[in-house]
């Protein structure tokens, strides 16, 4: 369809400030429109510069994967690339599976390395497309994006779920069990997660990044971008109502706000709440949450960048979260950079302060201590902060699901249409309006609707 300019600037109030967020107001602010982001709490939403022990970290995504999307953001604002972007060594790093130790991407000489190329042939085809699918309206009229669909249809041949796919693939165990690890990054199990999950390693492994001045310089250009184009930010400024026939909110101070259209940036739960609407969320029915434990030590621990430890048994696993319960051996991501270190331990949903000193915490952190081989790692921290379920319940889905409500495979993915406008006057990005995890997602999100807005005349 041809975009329609719109002849006036409109006030646009854009819902949370999250990566999701700041990076439409930028692309609003670049077609010239007056662009006023409310925030609750701080800027960054999942990703924070926090500080403990007196070293700087940058809470939530540590590992920058797909670049092009980025690129196509930068494209689309006529910048140069502020984030000197460096490939982390190991890529999506080493695997702990109960099969033994499978690091992605698989090097030569390796002994798996014959299956994981085997693994990856049927993804090459789609690699050109990804950035398509992820940045691109999902409509069958347009050729681009129908190219993309069936190369991603012939890719996962059919297969609905990340499991089926893997498992026609006949792999060895750990590398089974290493590549169904990956749904799991976008807060599903491989039983649930559509066939395009289980390709990510492949597609993804050879290209990890991070920029060369930590993930908070994400957080610092979208900033830039969107001041240099007069956006105003509001921090500490949440949104308690919104009436979506007149484009006016109300803060929770009592302070009206009016303006021409809203678009919210929030999860789609957390909207519902402020249209005054009920808000379902079964736990069975959400993402997983986490404990982030974000710990200052003494010196360097010696470790790889990147090392993951998958539950043993994914139904176990899966029957834990959905009922609520905290799984016996959960999935432990561990980045280590120097004396910072980060783990990320996944929990169900369920907006629980699971602190460093409670018992589960206490047992995965051992569990991580063992099979890395580093006794007392955590111990002998100078300080550590903890950033349980319940910190991202208070911002985002109920119970603290990071990717918001687990829809179905089918639902999943790029090829779906989410409901980007629910209402004439108001609209959604974001996480939970673009399944798929992480950065990828909601930067091509973002681009999806910054395009869908030019089309309807804004
Ligand atoms: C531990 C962890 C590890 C991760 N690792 C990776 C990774 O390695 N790679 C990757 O690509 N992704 C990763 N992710 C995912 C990535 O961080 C998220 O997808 C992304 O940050 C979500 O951005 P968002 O803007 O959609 O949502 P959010 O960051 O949740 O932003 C929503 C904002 O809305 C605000 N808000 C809520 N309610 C209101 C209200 N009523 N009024 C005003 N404001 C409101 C919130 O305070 C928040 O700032 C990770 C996430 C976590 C938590």
């Amino acid at each position: 369809m041809k975009e329609v300019r719109s002849a006036a600037p409109w006030s646009i109030g854009l819902l949370g400030g999250g990566i999701a967020g700041l990076a439409l107001a930028a692309l609003l602010g670049e077609r010239g429109h007056a662009v006023t982001v409310y925030e609750r709490d701080r800027v960054g939403g999942k990703l924070r510069r926090i500080t403990v022990g007196g070293l700087a970290f940058d809470t939530g995504p540590s590992l920058f994967t797909f670049p092009e999307v980025w690129r196509a953001l930068l494209a689309r604002l006529g910048e140069p690339d502020p984030l000197d972007l460096r490939p982390l060594p190991g890529g999506l790093g080493v695997h702990h599976t109960p099969f033994g130790a499978a690091p992605l991407p698989v090097p030569p000489g390796h002994p798996l390395h014959p299956a994981w190329e085997a693994y990856r042939a049927p993804a090459r085809p789609l690699a050109g497309h990804l950035t398509t699918l992820l940045t691109t309206p999902p409509r069958l009229s347009d050729p681009t994006f129908r190219r993309g669909s069936a190369a991603l249809f012939r890719a996962t041949g059919g297969q609905p779920t990340a499991e089926g796919w893997v498992r026609a693939r006949r792999l060895p165990p750990a590398l089974t069990h290493a590549v169904g690890t990956h749904a799991l990054n976008a807060g599903l199990t491989p039983q649930d997660a559509p066939a395009l999950y289980a390709l990510i390693p492949a597609l993804a492994a050879d290209a990890v990044f991070r920029p060369a001045r930590g993930m908070g310089a994400l957080l610092d250009a979208l900033l830039a971008f969107a001041a240099a184009r007069g956006v105003q930010v509001e921090e500490g400024a949440e949104v308690a109502r919104v009436d979506p026939r007149t484009a006016r909110l109300t803060l929770s101070g009592g302070e009206e706000r009016r303006h021409d259209l809203l678009v919210s940036a929030l999860d789609p739960a957390r909207l519902a709440g402020v249209l005054g609407r009920p808000v379902r969320s079964p736990v069975a029915r959400r993402t997983v949450s986490g404990v982030a434990l974000y710990a200052a030590l003494p010196g360097d621990a010696g470790l790889p960048p990147t090392s993951v430890l998958p539950p043993a048994d994914f139904a176990r696993f899966r029957a834990a979260v959905r009922a609520g319960a905290l799984p016996p051996d959960t999935l432990a991501l561990v980045h280590a950079d120097g004396p910072r270190l980060a783990v990320l331990l996944t929990a169900p949903a369920t907006a629980r302060d699971l602190r460093p000193e409670h018992p589960w915490v206490r047992a995965q952190v051992g569990r991580v201590e063992r099979t890395l081989g580093v006794p007392g790692l955590l111990a002998s921290a100078r300080d550590v902060l903890a950033l349980p379920p319940r910190h991202y319940a208070a911002g985002g889905h109920p119970g603290g699901a990071i990717y918001g409500a687990a829809l179905p495979a089918w639902r999943g993915g790029p090829l779906h249409p989410q409901p980007y406008r629910p209402r004439p006057r108001l609209w959604q990005v974001g996480t939970g309006v673009h399944p798929g995890g992480g950065l990828p997602a909601i930067l091509g999100g973002a681009l999806i609707v910054d395009t869908l807005l030019g089309e309807s005349g804004v």
